[in-house]
């Protein structure tokens, strides 16, 4: 439900897509709007115009997250960061970055520019609303343009909260980032923040839900679970980053790892290495080249009773790029490379001559024991 986009316009030079998840948004917003507030707001009218004044009322608050998202891209761009498009989701919108903003200033005004945009659309709606009430146009006009006024107003404040990954958590860490001159311990602190804020929303919206019996609550429940995962997943994210951007792979590997010949049968593979090492693949090594990988897994293709008679010949596969990587590659980037191929594991080699292996483990207890012996 969450991985499916859909792509729906280009403006600015952005694409603008929408996961799936934010149909059930846009319903909800359109539900509540036609058969709950504005039958509240303006009682006495016939229900289609509830509907079509609900459903303006939605591309009301469509626009309204475009606008937000657009502010931040918009100005992260003109600060020379690369920007991949906005996503529209379940709870909002997002604004999707290639990378980190180079300093705390970029930080702070990339931050800052979607609640601003945001109180701009609510005065500007605001002052419409007065405006339009004055006049002899329908009432309904006016309730519109006040409701889309008052969700420009909760878009900025709830923004604001400074707990990461809302925009007031970004200035904040700007701030620190500033103030500390330390990226890890800025991004921290937010992170603390906004997984405080996320838990507060969990336990109010529980209230809301079992003291109340507001069904609403199960929306505020939702919401906190989502801002705790982001927030914790933002820290791990900055801490691998400040880890290993920089430092090449060498300094990660493990030296001198076990290869195997293509003449190996499948019962000695077996026996002597995958069930010692436990490794998900191995390096296949002929005459002192790197000839290609095999993966344990891939013996299953072959039957058991075979095995004795099979080679690693007939299961092994070419190294292809993002099984690989050059001694001085940044560990950063094979990093990425493991999460998007999925593969937790790399073979490092130096044209056909291999030099190491790195698995996604060794660098994720790096992290976890620098962890402990630094904070
Ligand atoms: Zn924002």
């Amino acid at each position: 439900m969450f991985g499916q986009r859909v792509s729906l316009f280009t403006a600015f030079g952005l694409e603008v897509r929408a996961n799936t998840s934010w149909v059930i948004l846009a319903v909800l917003v359109f539900w509540s709007l036609a058969t709950g507030f504005f039958p509240a707001q303006l009682p006495g009218l016939a229900q289609p115009v509830y509907w079509v004044l609900g459903l303006i009322g939605m591309f009301g608050v469509f626009f309204s997250l475009l606008f937000h998202e657009f502010a931040h891209s918009l100005v992260a761009r003109a600060r020379g960061m690369e920007i991949t498009g906005i996503t529209l989701f379940l709870f909002g919108g997002a604004a999707e970055m290639a990378e980190e903003p180079p300093t705390p200033r970029i930080e702070l005004e990339v931050a800052a520019a979607g609640p601003i945009a945001s109180l701009v659309l609510f005065l500007g709606f605001g002052l419409l609303a007065g405006l339009l009430a004055q006049t002899p146009l329908p009432e309904y006009v006016a309730a519109l343009l006040g409701y889309l006024a008052l969700i420009n107003l909760l878009l900025a404040v709830f923004n604001l909260f400074p707990g990461f990954p809302l925009d007031g958590g970004r200035v904040l860490r700007a701030w620190l980032w500033h103030r500390r001159g330390d990226l890890l311990s800025a991004t921290r602190t937010a992170s603390r923040m906004g997984q405080g804020f996320g838990l507060a929303l969990v336990v109010l919206g529980f209230w809301a839900l079992l003291g109340v019996g507001a069904l609403g609550g199960l929306w505020w429940i939702l919401i906190g679970i989502f801002v705790m995962g982001v927030a914790r997943a933002a820290y791990e994210q900055t801490a691998m980053r400040v880890t290993f951007e920089g430092s090449p792979i060498r300094r990660f590997m493990a030296e001198h790892p076990v290869s195997v010949a293509p003449g190996l049968d499948l019962e000695r593979f077996i026996e002597d290495h995958a069930y010692r090492d436990h490794y998900s693949a191995y390096p296949v090594m002929q005459d002192g080249r790197l000839v290609g990988r095999v993966r344990t897994r891939d013996v299953k293709q072959v039957p058991r009773e075979d095995w004795p008679h099979n080679t690693v010949e007939r299961i092994m596969s070419p190294c292809e790029p993002h099984h690989l990587a050059s001694p001085d590659e940044d560990a950063q980037q094979v990093l990425q490379k493991m999460q998007r191929g999925s593969s937790g594991q790399i073979i490092v080699a130096d044209g056909d001559k291999l030099v190491g292996i790195v698995t996604l483990a060794d660098l994720l207890n790096h992290l976890a024991l620098r962890r402990e012996l630094e904070t």
